[in-house]
């Protein structure tokens, strides 16, 4: 079925793939009360009309997002909104003529999935080229894959650039990464290896010439060209790599509105109903009020606008760039814009170690190193600058993932508050892979909201080889704190990074609570003390992130008078074992009422 339209809609067709049926009139007395249609129900004397549902789910076990409230169906109005939680009795009263019907056949029927940390324009466009698919691989291994993708564009010689996404670059086996082991492959072509953690790149000299970098190019604000005594060594970090991967074509209008329309597709598929453009800008803005305008975007979006480390140091210069991409925003087109993005460091696995740490690298034999990573944007000019955006009404979302700049982040919203008094601009620090646990009750204190990413928490190429033997013991062992955070009365919200990791938030919620996830490569769970029960898992990713998004009293809940944002999956989540949630299908996710995807669309 792939017509959602308001308009009445024809029986399902007995054996069609849709499980959705349409009920027109009922079996029992139609009653009119007041222009209202109610059927299956007599009204008493005195009892106000009930609004007829448009569609009702039943048979299911809906969790609402109130733990001490279980229930059985939905009932939704023509508007979209939530008319009644309840047994499939009580809800049966809003059954009217047309009531379109939908059976959960026992499944959990929650709010929809609220991802307010991912990279969706850049995670739909990566479709469109080739992947290394984040596999750990050795240099040889590598370059047959490489030669793989050239002989399969052989129109591109002799310069068109090859770009490959989904580089690991924590799973580079045997060596480190090198222009020489890309230059010894046959061509001249550009080649660009774009790390899947989105904070390394990987150049070959060709790629490095046409993007104008030689060893007298200095590193450019936020970001590394490594060198070695031949100058560029082809790797680069942040916006370094940027800088390189920018030379190169973009991708045409009609391959970008493939990618657009089937991974905005995926994702209503995985139940994502709401999500925030973690890195956007003024331009990002315009794309997806034209993609919510064509269909092809249903989901809530919004867009943080990212303030580059430069631009950081100039508050006021920062404050006029996001009013002028908050003025793009057309009133009621979906997509909002109050966020403000800062990347106060990178990342923290080897060979990056951009993580900015309050204890220094170590060697990878125990010693430690004089590297305490990269602070991008100073405790000082953060502070002024989380001043100065709070003062004008904008939610700050720093990325942090090392301690030193975690601290930085906090330091900044209570200077801020201190400032500007209390208000309700709901910051919050996005990765947040280390934290040091004097750092835990703050969150709290200043109601700074912990988004974090926990299908990252699972013994995994980046969690063990490349981390384990250079970061202090001590912070290792409480590497993604959630359990503490959540203990110490922080709110928690979740993100997928999407594309920098798969997208499968059912994992992500997984993970969360068994610390081991469907990619873990001992089989066991990563510092299994800082686990979150599934309630808890849950409520961060659908109500938390609804708050960040500031979309509670909206969404998030399953609830009478909030939006029907709601999916409906395959099992019961909470009766099944933990491992299967990775695995949950999601048969039907509606947004504001409406099916976005069904039974019919499943891949
Ligand atoms: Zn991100």
């Amino acid at each position: 079925m792939t017509d959602h339209s308001d308009e009445p809609q024809p029986p399902a067709p007995s054996k069609g793939i849709s499980r959705r049926t349409l009920l027109v009139g009922g079996s029992v007395g139609v009653v009119v009360v007041g222009g209202a249609v109610a059927a299956g129900i007599s009204f008493s004397r005195g009892t106000p009309p009930l609004a007829v549902a448009k569609t009702m789910i039943v048979n299911g076990a809906v969790w609402t997002g109130d733990l001490t409230r279980t229930a059985e169906a939905v009932a939704i109005g023509r508007d979209g909104v939530i008319l009644g939680v309840g047994s499939n009795e009580d809800i049966g009263r809003f059954k009217g003529a047309g009531t379109e019907i939908i059976d959960a056949e026992g499944g959990t029927v929650m709010p929809g999935i609220h991802d307010a940390h991912q990279h969706p324009l850049s995670g739909a466009e990566g479709a469109a080229y080739p992947s290394l698919g984040d596999e750990s691989v050795t240099v040889a291994e590598l370059q047959e894959r490489l030669r793989g993708f050239l002989a399969s564009t052989p129109d591109m010689e002799p310069d068109g650039w090859l770009v490959v996404v989904d580089w690991n670059p924590a799973g580079l086996t045997d060596a480190i990464a090198h222009r020489d082991f890309l230059d010894v492959l046959e061509t001249n072509r550009p080649i660009f290896l774009a790390g899947s953690d989105f904070h390394n790149g990987w150049a070959n000299s060709a790629a490095l010439a046409a993007a104008g970098v030689t060893s007298t190019t200095p590193d450019p604000e936020g970001g590394v060209i490594v060198r070695d005594a031949n100058g560029p060594t082809g790797l680069l970090k942040d916006a370094a790599l940027w800088a390189v991967r920018g030379a190169a074509p973009e991708l045409t209008d009609k391959q970008k509105q493939d990618a657009y329309r089937a991974g905005f597709q995926l994702a209503a598929s995985l139940g994502i109903t709401s999500f925030m453009d973690a890195a956007g800008g003024r331009e990002s803005v315009e794309t997806f009020q034209d993609l919510r305008g064509r269909g092809i975007v249903h989901q809530r979006v919004s867009v943080a606008q990212t303030i580059d480390a430069d631009t950081a140091t100039d508050p006021e210069g920062a404050l006029a760039q996001i009013e002028d991409a908050r003025a793009a925003v057309i009133k009621d087109s979906g997509v909002s814009v109050r966020t403000a993005k800062v990347f106060l460091d990178g990342v923290a696995e080897f060979p990056a170690q951009t993580a900015a740490m309050l204890d220094p690298y170590l060697d990878g034999d125990g010693s430690p190193t004089d590297h305490y990573g990269e602070q991008y944007v100073s405790t000082d000019d953060f502070t002024k600058l989380a001043t100065t955006l709070d003062a004008a009404g904008w939610q700050i979302h720093t990325h942090s993932i090392g301690d030193a700049a975690v601290r930085t982040s906090l330091d900044g919203f209570q200077a801020a508050r201190k400032n500007n008094g209390k208000r309700d601009n709901r910051h919050t620090i996005t990765h947040i892979q280390f934290c040091t646990e004097s750092d835990y009750p703050r969150f709290a204190e200043l109601e700074v909201i912990a988004n974090m990413q926990l299908q990252w928490a699972t013994p995994s190429a980046f969690t063990l080889d490349s981390l384990q033997p250079y970061i202090a013991p001590h912070s290792y062992a409480r590497q993604y704190p959630a359990g503490a955070l959540h203990r110490a009365g922080a709110r928690l919200s979740g993100g997928s990074d999407w594309p920098v990791d798969r997208l499968n938030p059912w994992n992500q919620v997984r993970t969360a609570v068994d610390r081991t996830g469907s990619t873990s490569e001992t089989g066991g769970p990563l510092n299994a003390s800082e686990s979150i029960d599934l309630a808890t898992s849950l409520t961060m990713h659908t109500e938390g992130a609804a708050y960040q998004l500031f979309q509670d009293g909206l969404t998030g809940r399953i609830e009478p008078g909030l939006a029907a944002d709601i999916v409906i999956l395959n099992h019961n989540l909470l009766t099944s074992p933990i491992a299967s949630v990775s695995d949950t299908t999601v048969n039907y996710t509606l947004i504001n009422g409406k099916v976005i995807h069904d039974p019919s669309r499943r891949q």
